[in-house]
């Protein structure tokens, strides 16, 4: 027969209304445009340390090749028995509360697909989940993906960035089901106290919340700062902490993370159960990472070496804060962990009303890339993330067009 049939379009699912990952959204969509184009971008947008030339440890990189032969089927869904071990040890030397073994850590691909799976095993359509507001979007995301609702708690930049404590008891419904809390924080660089630590466990207990600890920048400290797990401090509230060597060890390509069930976890049999259907239904995460694992857990951590008074990210965050707090309008919270700083932008100087578009403009007038604090959940249009990965040399033109970009702004 001839004739053609009128097709409808392929909508995507309405499962992803309310989804929304932004650091490699629409911005770096034209971003590549412009490259194909053969314009060179400096890409700010991600926090993904190799392409900077912050190598990976060469010990993890000898034994993830000496088990490349290993490393050739399938694991056990949870991961592989010695990396589990390690992730283990690694909390009991910080001081773990309470007891667990090795059936209590999931390794994923990544902290990424461990966020997602949590998401799935614990929020019923219009279920609750109090996350950090400016956040780490994929939470969010992941969030909303799995049919409940992100609701976004203040964290106040005055305060260096610290959570609100009453503002996440004033959002507390009998819907909610958790907490996430972000430390070192992705994408303010703060690094909370450990009475802040106290207060959140305090609330989650009173409410009976699931505290998720994303603790994947918690070796990526300046100024002798040092971490608390949230793990640590607590036996009593169900807490789910996540890590991995992304950014640790500069293997964001290996996708090698990890989640570890601890505290209370006797009324939580069924919510573990959904975990481990969850990880048998993705087979497991990517092997050869499973295996970069034990080694990166102990001994000299080479992370440090960066972040001392000496070493490369230290000066880059130097740099990156005072040539920011140096444009007038400009202000920035000196970061005490990760890689990344949010500065604020006074809205009376730059009348800004879609943050989104400024950035734009910024990729086409200069050529830079970085990401708008409304893609971090932000809530007014005045904030943006700067990365600062590049050496030297690099973040210093990348500030160069920056500073330009906010003249031409002020005189217009
Ligand atoms: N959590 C935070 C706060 C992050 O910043 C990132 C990556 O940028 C991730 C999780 C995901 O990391 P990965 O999936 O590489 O472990």
């Amino acid at each position: 027969t001839t004739g053609s049939t009128t097709m409808a379009s392929l909508k995507k699912s309405t499962k992803l209304q309310n989804v929304c990952y932004d650091i490699r959204g629409p911005l770096l969509k034209t971003a590549v445009q412009m490259e194909a184009e053969g314009q060179r971008i400096i890409k700010l947008n991600v926090g993904n340390p190799a392409p900077f030339g912050l190598e990976a440890p060469h010990e993890i990189l000898r034994d993830v090749s000496m088990n490349l032969p290993e490393a050739t089927g399938y694991s056990d869904s949870q991961g592989i028995f010695s990396a589990r071990k390690a992730v283990l040890q690694y909390y009991q030397s910080k001081g773990l509360l309470s007891a667990v073994d090795v059936r209590d850590v999931y390794l994923g691909n990544g902290v990424s697909e461990l966020i997602v799976m949590t998401m799935q095993a614990l929020m019923d359509d219009g279920d609750e989940v109090l996350i950090p507001m400016p956040d780490y979007p994929l939470w969010t995301a992941a969030a909303n993906l799995a049919g409940g609702k992100a609701v976004h708690y203040r964290c106040n930049e005055d305060d260096n960035w610290h959570p609100d404590i009453e503002d996440i008891k004033a959002k507390i419904t009998s819907k909610t089901k958790g907490i996430v809390v972000i430390n070192p924080n992705n994408p303010t660089g703060a690094l909370y106290s450990d009475d802040v630590l106290k207060q959140l466990i305090e609330v989650a207990k009173a409410h009976d919340l699931v505290l998720m600890a994303d603790e994947i920048y918690d070796r990526v400290l300046y100024d002798d700062c040092v971490h608390t797990p949230m793990s640590t401090l607590t036996d009593d509230v169900l807490v789910l902490s996540y890590n991995g060597l992304s950014k640790s060890h500069r293997i964001a390509g290996f996708r090698a993370g990890w989640l570890m069930v601890s505290g209370k976890k006797q009324h939580a049999t069924d919510f573990i159960e959904g975990l481990d259907m969850l990880a048998s239904m993705r087979l497991c995460s990517n092997v050869q990472g499973q295996y970069a694992i034990q080694t990166a857990m102990g001994g000299y951590q080479s992370m440090q070496a960066l972040t001392a008074e000496s070493g490369r990210l230290y000066k880059q965050r130097e740099m990156a804060v005072s040539r920011l707090n140096a444009i007038p309008g400009i202000s920035c919270t000196m970061p005490q962990g990760a890689f990344y700083c949010f500065p604020k932008i006074d809205l009376d100087i730059y009348p800004i009303q879609d943050d989104m578009q400024f950035m734009m403009d910024l990729l086409l007038e200069e050529k830079v890339l970085m990401v708008q604090g409304t893609g971090f959940n932000w809530d007014t249009p005045d904030h943006f993330r700067v990365v600062f990965l590049p050496n030297l040399h690099d973040l210093e033109d990348a500030m160069d067009r920056l500073d330009r970009f906010f003249a031409k702004k002020r005189q217009q």
